[in-house]
């Protein structure tokens, strides 16, 4: 299964200068989208954790179905204004402007592990953003996995205190 096939590259999306790295064909394909979760899985499978998170939105699309292969409890990781309780938040630097990201307070516990999944490493900005919610509720991020990794972008490098894991190096 050669996942490279399957994915789609869109330029000058969302805004001009991006190559867009759309999985939604990966996703579309059975044997795709199971091969993604199976590498996942064979990654992960010695790694003790207590939860998946995984960040809005696409990281929702991966999250889940491994929190369910893992056994574990998934919890969502947001951008701001969409979680209705008591919430912790993390502004962070886009390449245009700002985000902020939010969780739950009552989501983790101190000294809970964590694994973070998300569909794509850039810079590292928005794990970074992730990273610091969780430990703010002083959990720990055992490890951080992706699908893509964009290499011309220092994402590993700013990562690098983490255990990053992705299927496909772009
Ligand atoms: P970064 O914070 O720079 O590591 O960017 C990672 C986040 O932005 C992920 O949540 C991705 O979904 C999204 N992202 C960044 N660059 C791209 C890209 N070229 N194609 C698709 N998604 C991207």
């Amino acid at each position: 299964m050669n996942l490279k096939n399957l994915l789609r590259e869109i330029e000058d999306f969302p805004e001009e200068g991006i190559l867009f790295k759309d999985i939604t064909p990966i996703l579309k394909d059975e044997d795709g989208f199971n091969e993604v979760i199976e590498r996942f899985l064979d990654e992960f499978a010695e790694l003790e954790f207590d939860y998946i998170a995984a960040i809005e939105a696409r990281g929702f699309l991966l999250g889940p179905v491994l929190s369910r292969e893992f056994a574990c409890g998934f919890i969502p990781i947001r951008k701001s204004g969409k979680l209705p309780a008591d919430k912790v938040s993390v502004t962070y630097e886009l390449e245009y402007g700002e985000s902020e990201l939010e969780m739950h307070t009552d989501s983790l516990e101190a000294g809970d592990k964590v694994l973070l999944i998300d569909d794509l490493l850039a810079t590292g900005g928005t794990s970074l953003a992730a990273i610091e919610l969780i430990e703010k509720l002083e959990a720990e991020v055992i490890a951080a996995g992706y699908l893509i990794e964009l290499t011309d972008l220092p994402g590993r490098s700013n990562l690098q205190d983490y255990n990053i894991f992705s299927i496909m190096k772009e």
